[in-house]
């Protein structure tokens, strides 16, 4: 097969594993930076142009969309689905996930564990937002934060209050959730692929934080998931659209929270704390994809 990666830099960890597991199954593999592409959007011919030429003959696309590209990134992998090649995940999916909230409210809506959530546009009612998801401590979000970057635990109502208020001030959307202190600083990533939970890794946050990003600082290790937190990780991808993902769940005293699933999970991190060949479960997954067809969109409309 052809199949392109989606990526701005052939030298990241994820493109580089994912371009060598392809090559290994003897596939065609071609990274693709898709900030670089541009789309010629023609009735019954569209087409993407890059450095020059039109790209042809694609099987498959491995999106790998930054958070900060998701508009323009997912304008070129519709572009590739509307010519009808199969892409890892789809544009709806991507963009779907890539807003908290909208993830959060699909996820609730399929009766998955979540932390108790606000959202407001509003400074007017702070005390009633915060007594909503269960008083101080609260953790606050930005919206749109990746990495740990705009997540912000709010120890006290007055914090809380203050933090809420410069968030809003500047204009940026924010959720204001229940602080599930029972996780000590740990959380559960499990890589979905198609119907399976294929890897999960347990992340513990560096001393005096709370956030247990790697890039936080956080450090990995293999864990072994309860069928409830498999069983959540699947239905959470599923309920997303996304035949992969990396779903993030919070160990909470009344079952597994999901806080976040992620459209373009990063393969370093999960690869070598299990010493599973994430890459070419996606290669091996996107053959079996393209051979039955299935190309069909998601039928999720929200
Ligand atoms: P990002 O997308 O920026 O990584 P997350 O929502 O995943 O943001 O939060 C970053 C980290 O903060 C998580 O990995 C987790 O360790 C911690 N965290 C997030 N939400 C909560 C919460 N409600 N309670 C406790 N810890 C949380």
């Amino acid at each position: 097969m052809k199949i392109a990666i989606l990526s701005q830099d052939s030298h990241l960890y994820s493109t580089r594993r994912l371009k060598e597991a392809g090559e290994k199954r003897g596939h065609e593999m071609k990274v693709i930076n898709y900030l670089r592409c541009y789309i010629n959007i023609a009735s019954g011919k569209p087409s993407i142009v890059y450095k020059g030429r039109e790209l042809e003959n694609f099987d498959a696309v491995i999106p790998r969309i930054a958070a900060s590209r998701t508009f323009y990134g997912c304008a070129v992998v519709r572009q590739f689905e509307v010519m009808g090649v199969f892409s890892a995940n789809e544009s709806q999916a991507i963009s779907r996930s890539r807003d908290k909230l909208r993830c959060i409210q699909i996820l609730a809506k399929e009766g998955i564990g979540l932390p108790v959530t606000g959202f407001a546009h509003d400074t007017e009612d702070i005390d009633g937002l915060i007594k909503a998801v269960g008083g101080a401590p609260v953790v606050i979000k930005l919206l749109e934060g990746t990495q740990g970057i705009g997540v912000v635990l709010a120890e006290t109502h007055q914090a809380a209050k203050s933090v809420i208020q410069a968030f809003r001030g500047l204009n940026a959307n924010i959720l204001v959730q229940e602080y599930i202190k029972e996780a000590q600083g740990t959380d559960i990533r499990c890589f979905v692929i198609g119907n399976k939970v294929v890897a999960a890794m347990k992340r513990q946050s560096a001393d005096g934080e709370f956030r247990s990003n790697l890039h936080r600082g956080g450090k990995a290790e293999k864990v072994k998931l309860t069928p409830e937190e498999r069983i959540t990780a699947i239905r959470s991808a599923k309920a997303m659209g996304l035949r992969i993902a990396g779903v993030d769940m919070l160990r909470s005293n009344h079952g597994p929270v999901v806080i976040e699933v992620n459209s373009s999970p990063g393969l370093e991190g999960i690869e070598k704390a299990t010493q599973i060949d994430i890459a070419d479960k996606i290669i091996q997954f996107i053959e079996k994809s393209v051979q039955n067809g299935n190309t069909n969109g998601s039928r999720i409309q929200y």
